[in-house]
């Protein structure tokens, strides 16, 4: 039996806390396998690693050099070894960094460098084995995880080592280049690793004590969520509720493979455990949380009898399709159909292109775009089953004062998803939340 244990920015920011991290890992012995993000803030109004190494590749693509940017994440990392009292020398590593960021010069292989260097310290600390994820985890031609091949070069790599560490966020393409996962992917890092190596736990270490029923920056102290099915997970975290990566739960799923989220700062606390639907026990609350994310474009389109209009839906999408532009939600009426889109697809001249494209399409009697729209998901498996509970949340955003300028129930029956105004977004989530569980 073995555990993989991903610890985030916040559990390496410095070397104290790294050395509370050493702790945990040698208090269990099926604690084998260990995935590390690159340090973050050790305080409000700090810069996470990640973002200095994303400022080092902006220099490199403005002035055609580093500069003195690099100089801030060779001190963070020289501090930390400093901190950890350890006897050994990161001096030549962090100038062999330097030198491959100049001469790689790509966004992802200089972002990349936080975890490599951060998982080097880690398992001279530990006195374990640091796997590459360069030579680990691969991506495929369309830029997707190649799962098959990784999790085969992962358990080739690990076999026979006691403690294995490996930097998290990347991997490399089919060209032997370094690739990066989106922001927050050391998460599926973590998964995949859990899965290469059939983990009987993948513990994901972070610094609250579990997935809360919403985000702590708006809600004082949520609740807790005790245990959260897979599906919950992916509803909760892909609109927003980022304290695991909305992907990390593919690998592990196939495999059965529960997740906890665990606290490096309150290590004793039990965390929130992660399900597949087939094993998990629902606690009883209808809702089971809230998340939510800004900035969206609403396109609403009218035309009458558009249901009997074959085609009507496809032709629509196929002008966004031609745009390259992914739509989140698309809910309908008889006669009506909205479009919601994230507003960063559509900077530039690119609304104007979609509007015109779809008028041209449909010739639609009423075409409307709503702008600054926040989406707000309320997940739970028992909301479906719990008769009233759409009522109970619109009741809520009303009795908040709040206009609904869109509804989405999802067909999963998991979630319903609103969309209001995102100056309205922090009191919707906090109407919500009071509603269904103050
Ligand atoms: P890490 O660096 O460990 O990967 P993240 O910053 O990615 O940590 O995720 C943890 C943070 O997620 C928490 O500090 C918290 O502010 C935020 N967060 C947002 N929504 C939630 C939620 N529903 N439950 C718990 N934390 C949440
Ligand atoms: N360090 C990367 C980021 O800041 C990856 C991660 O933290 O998971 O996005
Ligand atoms: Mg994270």
């Amino acid at each position: 039996m073995a555990k993989v244990c991903k610890f985030g920015g916040t559990s390496m920011a410095d070397g104290n806390i790294i050395n509370a991290v050493k702790k945990i890992i040698e208090s269990d012995k099926e604690r084998r396998f260990v995935v590390v993000s690159a340090p973050g803030k050790r305080y409000s109004g700090d810069t996470k690693v990640t973002d200095l190494l994303y400022a080092c590749y902006s220099a490199i693509e403005k002035t055609g050099e580093l500069g003195e940017t690099f100089e801030p994440v060779k001190a963070r990392f020289r501090s930390i070894v400093k901190e950890l009292n350890a006897n050994f020398d990161i001096e030549q590593t962090l100038s062999e960094t330097q030198k491959l960021i100049e001469k790689e010069r790509s966004a992802d292989f200089t972002a990349s460098r936080g975890e490599y260097l951060c998982a080097v310290i880690v398992a001279k600390v530990l006195g374990a084995k640091f796997i590459d994820a360069r030579d680990v985890i691969f991506f495929t031609e369309s830029g997707a995880l190649d799962g098959d091949r990784s999790y085969k070069a992962i358990a080739e790599a690990c076999r026979g080592e006691k403690i294995c560490v490996f930097p998290g966020f990347y991997g490399s393409d089919t060209n032997g280049r370094v690739k990066t996962f989106s922001r927050g992917g050391s998460d599926i890092t973590g998964a995949v690793v859990a899965r290469a190596v059939n983990a009987s736990l993948y513990e994901n270490w972070t610094d609250v004590s579990g997935f809360l029923a919403c985000d702590p920056r708006i809600v004082d102290s949520p609740k807790r969520i005790k245990s959260i099915s897979y599906k919950e997970l992916r509803e909760l975290s892909y609109m927003g509720a980022n304290v695991l990566h909305s992907e990390s739960i593919f690998p592990v799923r196939k495999a059965n493979i529960p997740i906890r989220i665990k606290n490096t700062f309150r290590p004793d606390d039990e965390g929130t455990e992660i399900l597949p639907s087939s094993r998990y026990k629902p606690s009883g609350d209808i809702v089971t949380g809230v998340a939510g994310k800004k900035n969206f474009t609403v396109i609403y389109i009218e035309k009458s009898l558009m249901n009997s209009e074959v085609g009507f839906i496809a032709k629509v999408l196929a002008v966004l399709a031609e745009e390259n532009i992914p739509v989140e939600h698309i809910p309908s009426g008889i006669d009506t159909m909205s479009l919601v889109i994230e507003s960063g697809y559509l900077g530039g001249s690119k609304l104007g292109r979609v509007i015109d494209g779809i008028q041209n399409a449909v010739d639609p009697d009423v075409i409307r775009v709503i702008e600054n729209i926040a989406l707000v998901a309320t997940v739970g498996h028992g909301m479906s089953s719990s008769v009233g509970t759409s009522a109970r949340l619109f009741n809520a955003i009303a009795a908040a004062d709040i206009n609904i300028a869109m509804i989405d129930q999802g067909s999963s029956e998991l979630n319903i998803v609103v969309g209001v105004r995102n100056e309205d977004y922090e009191r919707c989530i906090k109407a919500i939340y009071a509603e269904f569980f103050s």
